[in-house]
């Protein structure tokens, strides 16, 4: 059979919705749209957080060792002791189906299923559980124009959906632009320039709200612990912090 140009695309096309693509680990074989771009076995090799593994109970950084269940709130890891955020929570470690999960997400403005499912999970975990308004991260308006949407607002619309908690994308803003590649910023540089990057336009909205920031991935946690900020600045009862993944280090 001979097929061109338009054809071949529509083809392909039909063949992606019968058959999803090639897994973005290891190419096997998706079996399921809602796996989203990697494979069962990817998703089952990828670190997912059960909720009862030792953890600094602020940053949610995974700590070696065992602490009994009463002692578990106390676990911290007083590297961010400074961040204002309450408490953050990953669905599990920056690798295999999670990190190809939020790449593709750069790309095309989609959360499969499982990782709904795994950001509910995670969200009704405490102290998460008791947020009452999601707020995603924004993106530089800038930024969201050359993307085409902001990755954290689409988590935040997929949660809110899941959960019925309301996603608030009008009180944080962006104030201006961050360089994030600057050569040469140290990490505390690089903490002062994004402490400037963000307002609130309206505070009403968030007044005595949990609020539960959401991103694509924690990293230093110095952006999420900037919107906390100005967030409880502008009356916020608590801000927690939900993304899909962290390193397990800082
Ligand atoms: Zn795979
Ligand atoms: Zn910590």
């Amino acid at each position: 059979m001979h097929l061109t140009g338009v054809a071949t695309i529509a083809y392909d096309s039909l063949l992606a919705l019968v058959y999803p693509e090639a897994c973005a680990v290891c190419n096997g074989s998706v079996e399921s749209r809602a796996l989203g771009v990697t494979c069962a076995d990817c998703w089952q090799q990828t670190h997912i957080f059960t909720g009862t593994e030792t953890i600094c109970w602020k940053c949610g950084l995974p700590s070696l060792g065992n602490v009994p269940d009463e002692k578990r709130e106390e676990v911290r890891c007083r590297l961010c002791d400074a961040d204002a955020f309450a408490a953050a929570r990953a669905c599990g470690v920056y690798e295999g189906a999670l990190r190809a999960s939020i790449l593709a997400l750069k790309h095309s403005p989609h959360v499969c299923g499982r990782l709904v499912e795994l950001l509910s999970e995670t969200q009704t975990r405490s102290p998460l559980h008791r947020a009452t308004r999601i707020v995603p991260v924004p993106l530089h308006p800038e930024r969201e124009q050359a993307r085409g949407f902001n990755q954290a607002a689409v988590i935040g619309r997929a949660l809110s959906r899941a959960s019925g908690l309301p996603c608030d994308e009008v009180s944080l803003i962006r104030s201006h632009h961050t360089d994030r590649h600057r050569a040469g910023m140290d990490a505390k540089d690089r903490r002062a320039t994004v402490a400037e990057a963000f307002l609130v336009s309206y505070p009403a909205l968030v007044a005595d709200e949990r609020v539960l920031l959401v991103d694509d991935v924690f990293t230093t946690g110095a952006t999420v612990s900037s919107c906390a900020k100005v967030l409880l600045a502008a009356g916020a009862a608590e801000v927690f912090v939900l993304t899909i993944a962290r390193p397990v280090r800082y």
